[in-house]
C-alpha cells in the first residue's frame, strides 16, 4: 500500500490524485519519478475524496496552493461537473485548480497506446459501458473505428450510448467475431472475474487490451487462446503524460514514468 492522505489532513503540494479508494494509485510514484528526472522542485501526492465532499475538497486544495488534480474512480463525474465541461463522456480526469478548466488525458493517452503498437483502424468491441467504456467509445469514434458494444447491463449501455449520440453494434453475447480489438472496460477483474468473451471466434491477430493493470483474467483468458494481450499499464503511463504535459507544458520523460510504475 502506498502513502496518501484524507483531504482533510493533505499537506501542501502541487499536484495529486484523487480517489475514493486511492492507496492502490501507482501516479505519486510516476509523476514523482518525473520531477526528479527533470530536476522540477515539485510535489504530488494520493488524497482520498468521498465523491459528496469533492468541491469541499477542492476548495481547500486549492486554498493550499495545489496547482492540479488528477480524478479517479468515481470522481471523474464530479470533475465533469465542476469543471463544467461539455465533453458528451461527461467524464474529466485532469483539473486546473487556478483556472477550473478539466481534460480527459485517458482518451488521447488510450489512442496514444494504440498508435504506439501501429495497431491499425478497424472493427473493435468493446466491453462495458462505464465511465472509461464512454470515453474510451468516445474516442475510437472519433478516430474511425467501427464499433461492437457489450456490458452486463444492456439498458446501461443503450443510455451510455444514447448519451455519446454515437453509432455501435449492441451484442447480446460478446463476441469478437471480425474484430482487431477486444477492448476490456469493465471492472470484473477487480473481483477477479472477466466478461464471457467468446474466444474462439477471435481473429488470431486480434490485440485483446485490459484496461485494469496487472495479470488479469481477461488478459489471462486471452493469452490461454493465443492472442496478444495487454493491460492497463501503458495507457495508466500515456495518460499521466498527457497530464504532466497539459499542466506543466512541457514533455513528459515517459519511459522514467514507465519504469516507476513497473
Ligand atoms: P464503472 O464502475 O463506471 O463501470 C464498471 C463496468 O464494469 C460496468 O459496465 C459494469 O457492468 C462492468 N462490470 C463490473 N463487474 C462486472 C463483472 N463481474 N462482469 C462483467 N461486467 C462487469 O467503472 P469505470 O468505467 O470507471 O472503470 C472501469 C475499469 O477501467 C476499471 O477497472 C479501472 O481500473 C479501469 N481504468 C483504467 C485506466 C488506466 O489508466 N489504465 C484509466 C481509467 C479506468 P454493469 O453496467 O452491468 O454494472
Amino acid at each position: 500500500m502506498n502513502l496518501w492522505y484524507e483531504w482533510r489532513d493533505a499537506p501542501p503540494a502541487d499536484y495529486a490524485v484523487l480517489g475514493d479508494p486511492v492507496s492502490h494509485s501507482r501516479s505519486p510514484a510516476m509523476h514523482g519519478a518525473a520531477y526528479r528526472r527533470l530536476s522540477l522542485d515539485l510535489r504530488y501526492i494520493a488524497i482520498r475524496v468521498p465523491e459528496d465532499e469533492f468541491c469541499l475538497a477542492l476548495d481547500r486544495l486549492a486554498t493550499l496552493g495545489y496547482r492540479g488534480v488528477n480524478c479517479t474512480v468515481p470522481l471523474k463525474g464530479a470533475a465533469f461537473a465542476w469543471s463544467g465541461s461539455d465533453r458528451p463522456d461527461r467524464s474529466i480526469n485532469t483539473l486546473r485548480l487556478d483556472s477550473s478548466e478539466g481534460t480527459n488525458t485517458d482518451a488521447p493517452g488510450f489512442l496514444d497506446t494504440l498508435a504506439d503498437r501501429a495497431v491499425p483502424v478497424g472493427r473493435a468491441l468493446v466491453l462495458g459501458a462505464g465511465g472509461t467504456a464512454r470515453t474510451l467509445l468516445h474516442a475510437l469514434h472519433q478516430a474511425g473505428w467501427d464499433l461492437a458494444t457489450w456490458n452486463r447491463t444492456p439498458s446501461r449501455l443503450r443510455d451510455a450510448l444514447n448519451g455519446l449520440a454515437l453509432r455501435a453494434d449492441i451484442l447480446e453475447e460478446p463476441d469478437p467475431e471480425g474484430c482487431s480489438l477486444i477492448l476490456n472496460c469493465t471492472s470484473a477483474g477487480l473481483h477477479g472475474e472477466a466478461p464471457p468473451v467468446q474466444w474462439r471466434r477471435a481473429h488470431p491477430d486480434a490485440l485483446a487490451y485490459d484496461t485494469l493493470y496487472g495479470e488479469t483474467p481477461f488478459v489471462e483468458d486471452a493469452k490461454r487462446h493465443g492472442l496478444d494481450a495487454i493491460d492497463g499499464k501503458a495507457m495508466l503511463v500515456a495518460q499521466g503524460a498527457r497530464s504532466f504535459e497539459w499542466w506543466l507544458g512541457v514533455p513528459a520523460p515517459r519511459e522514467v514514468m514507465w519504469q516507476a510504475i513497473q
